[in-house]
C-alpha cells in the first residue's frame, strides 16, 4: 500500500485549514487532496474534515460523551480526570488541551502504531458498535487505543471528531463546493445529490465516477433524508407572490419520516433518530393507511378528548425507551402526513407540490392533513382562524409549483402564526444551583448563532419546575467540557425555546443583545443547534419592537 492517507498528514490539513481564513483558500486546499484518496478513503475524509463521522442517516452512532473522553485521555497520559479538566479550562477548548497532554506525557512503550485514516474510521466503528451493558467499558479502551497510538496534533483532531466539532471553521457548503471543484462537477448538482442522499461522503464518492452518477441520484427507504424546512411569512406576502397557494393546518407537535418497505416499516424523528421502537401505535396507524413501499412526511400530535395536547406530550413519547405500552394509554398519538418523497421505487422530491399531493392522495387513505389550494386572501385567513379555533398553532403555506428540498430553509415553506415572543436558543454553559437545588444546575447561558458560530446571549434561570431541572440535567451532565468556581461550559447540542418581554441592547454578551425577563418554555430535543435563532434574524425583531 504505502499510499494511503495517514492520520498524521490529515491533521496537518486540518491545522493549515486552522490557519486560513479566506473562503476560496480553504475551498482550494481540500479540493486540491480529493482526487488523489482512495475510494474507501474519500467519504472518510469528507465526513471527517466536517466534523463528523457517519451519515446522519446511519444507525451507528459513536456515543462518546465529553466525560468518557476525558477518562480515556486522563488514562493514556497517566494523570487524573480532573487534572485533564483543569487543562481544557486553561486552553479553552478539548483538542489543544489533549494535545498539550500528549506532549507532556513520558514515552512509556516503544512501538507506537501509526494511525492512517481508514483505520482511525474503523476504529470508531469499533466503538459505536459496542452495545449492551459493558458498553461504556469497550468504548473507553477504543479511546484509549486510538490516543494512545497519537501524536499531539493528532490528538487534538482525535478528540474534536470524536465530540463532532472540528473547529476549523468551515462549513458544509464550502466541502460542498470543494467536492465539485476537485471532480469538476457543477456545484448545483453536487448539492441536490447531498439533498437526497444525506451524506456528503458518499457523494465525492460517486461524484469522482462523474457527473452522471450524481445526477442519477435516487432516495431510498431506510436512509432518511433531510427535512424540509420553513420561513416566517404573512398570507399576504404568499398570495402575492405565488398567486393560488396550498395551505395546510400547522400542527404543533413532532416532525416524523415514515419509510415503508416489503411490509417493513421504519419512523423517523426530526433529527433523522430512529424512533421506531418508541412509537408503535404511530406505525401501526401508518401501516393501516397504506400497502406501498413509500416515505412519508409529516406531523404527529398528541390528543386528548379532540384537542391537540401541547406539544411536550408528543416529545415526551418520542423519547421514551421504557414503559411504552402504559404511555400508549395517556396519550394518543395521531399522526398528519403532508408530503411524500418515494413511492414504489420512484424519487418523487423533484416533482411539484401539486404532483406530489396527487400521489399522496392516492396511495395514503387515511390521517392525511386536509390541504386547502387557493388564491383568495380572505378564504386562506378564514383557514387560519379555523386552525387557531380548533386549537393548532397556525398555518403553513406551501407554493404549489416548489419541489421537496431536503434540509433547504426557504420561501417555498411559510409558516404563519401569531407572534409569540420566543427563542430557540443553545445551552452553552450553566452554573449550579444553589440550597435543594445544588445538584442541579440553575442558570443557564444560551447562545444563537452567526455564520455557523455560537454567540452568547443571556441567561435563563427561572421557568423550570424541580422535574424539568432535574431533566435538563441529565440531558447536560455528560456534556460538560469545563468547569471553573460554580461555572461549568457544556459541549453545545442541547436547545432551549425561551420567552422574554423585549429585547435590550447590552454590552454584556457577545452578541449585543440581552433578553428582558427571560423564562424557560421548553426543551427542544426535537432540534439540533443548527436550527437555534441567528444573530441577523434577533437584529430583525428588535427593530420590529414597537420601542427600539
Ligand atoms: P418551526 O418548527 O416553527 O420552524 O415550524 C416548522 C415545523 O412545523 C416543521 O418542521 C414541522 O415539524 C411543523 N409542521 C406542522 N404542520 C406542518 C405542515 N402542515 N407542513 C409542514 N410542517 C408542519
Amino acid at each position: 500500500m504505502g499510499l494511503s492517507m495517514l492520520f498524521r498528514e490529515f491533521s496537518a490539513i486540518c491545522e493549515q485549514l486552522e490557519g486560513i481564513s479566506g473562503r476560496l483558500e480553504m475551498i482550494d486546499l481540500i479540493s486540491r487532496r480529493l482526487p488523489s484518496l482512495s475510494d474507501e478513503e474519500l467519504p472518510v475524509f469528507v465526513r471527517f474534515i466536517m466534523g463528523r463521522i457517519f451519515p446522519d442517516w446511519s444507525p451507528l452512532k459513536l456515543g462518546i460523551g465529553p466525560s468518557l473522553l476525558y477518562e480515556g485521555v486522563a488514562y493514556v497520559v497517566g494523570t487524573k480526570r480532573e487534572s485533564v479538566i483543569e487543562t481544557i479550562n486553561r486552553t479553552g477548548e478539548v483538542g489543544k488541551a489533549v494535545e498539550l497532554l500528549l506532549a507532556g506525557k513520558e514515552q512509556t512503550s516503544f512501538f507506537s502504531e501509526e494511525l492512517d485514516l481508514v483505520t482511525v474510521y474503523c476504529e470508531f466503528e469499533k466503538i459505536a458498535d459496542t452495545g449492551g451493558k459493558k458498553s461504556q467499558r469497550e468504548k473507553l479502551l477504543g479511546v484509549r487505543k486510538l490516543l494512545a497510538n497519537a501524536t499531539p496534533l493528532e490528538g487534538r483532531y482525535l478528540a474534536r471528531i470524536m465530540l463532532e466539532d472540528l473547529r476549523i471553521g468551515i462549513g458544509e457548503g464550502n466541502i460542498r463546493e470543494a467536492v465539485a471543484r476537485a471532480f469538476g462537477i457543477d456545484s448545483a448538482v453536487v448539492e441536490h445529490a447531498v439533498q437526497a442522499l444525506n451524506d456528503l461522503g458518499y457523494v465525492a464518492q460517486l461524484a469522482k465516477t462523474g457527473e452522471a452518477a450524481l445526477r442519477d441520484v435516487h432516495i431510498s427507504p431506510f436512509r432518511p433524508v433531510k427535512m424540509m424546512l420553513a420561513q416566517q411569512g404573512s398570507i399576504m406576502s404568499a398570495i402575492e407572490e405565488n398567486g393560488t397557494i396550498a395551505a395546510e393546518y400547522k400542527y404543533d407537535g413532532s416532525r416524523f419520516q415514515f419509510h415503508r418497505r416489503g411490509g417493513l416499516s421504519r419512523l423517523y424523528s426530526r433529527k433523522l433518530e430512529d424512533v421506531t421502537n418508541a412509537l408503535p401505535d404511530v406505525i401501526a396507524i401508518l401501516n393501516g393507511s397504506t400497502d406501498h413501499d413509500i416515505i412519508l412526511d409529516g406531523e404527529v400530535i398528541a390528543i386528548k378528548e379532540g384537542k391537540p395536547l401541547p406539544f411536550q406530550a408528543v416529545l415526551r413519547r418520542f423519547r421514551r425507551k421504557h414503559g411504552i405500552s402504559e404511555m400508549q394509554e395517556e396519550v394518543k398519538l395521531v399522526p398528519n402526513v403532508f408530503d411524500i418523497l418515494y413511492l414504489d421505487g420512484e424519487t418523487l422530491i423533484d416533482l411539484p407540490l401539486s404532483e406530489r399531493r396527487k400521489r399522496l392522495d392516492r396511495a395514503v387513505s387515511s390521517h392525511v392533513a386536509p390541504q386547502l389550494v387557493s388564491g383568495d386572501p380572505v378564504v386562506v385567513e378564514e383557514f387560519y382562524h379555523a386552525a387557531l379555533d380548533e386549537g393548532h398553532e397556525g398555518i403553513m403555506i406551501k407554493a404549489t409549483r416548489s419541489p421537496y428540498t431536503p434540509g433547504m430553509r426557504g420561501k417555498n415553506w411559510l409558516k404563519v402564526k401569531p407572534e409569540v415572543d420566543t427563542l430557540d436558543l443553545a445551552v452553552v454553559g450553566a452554573e449550579w444551583g444553589e440550597g435543594k437545588r445544588a445538584h442541579y444546575f440553575g442558570s443557564f447561558l444560551l447562545a444563537c448563532q452567526e455564520n455557523g458560530e455560537l454567540i452568547t446571549l443571556s441567561k435563563v434561570a427561572t421557568g423550570f419546575s424541580d422535574e424539568q431541572l432535574a431533566e435538563v440535567y441529565d440531558l447536560l451532565h455528560d456534556r460538560i467540557i469545563s468547569q471553573s468556581g460554580k461555572e461549568v461550559r457544556f459541549e453545545p447540542g442541547l436547545v432551549f425555546e425561551v420567552g422574554y418581554s423585549e429585547l435590550q441592547v447590552s454590552p454584556n454578551y457577545p452578541a449585543g443583545f440581552a433578553l428582558r425577563f427571560p423564562r424557560f418554555v421548553r426543551i427542544r430535543d426535537d432540534k439540533d443547534i443548527t436550527d437555534i435563532e441567528t444573530l441577523g434574524g434577533i437584529r430583525e425583531r428588535y427593530q420590529r419592537q414597537p420601542n427600539s
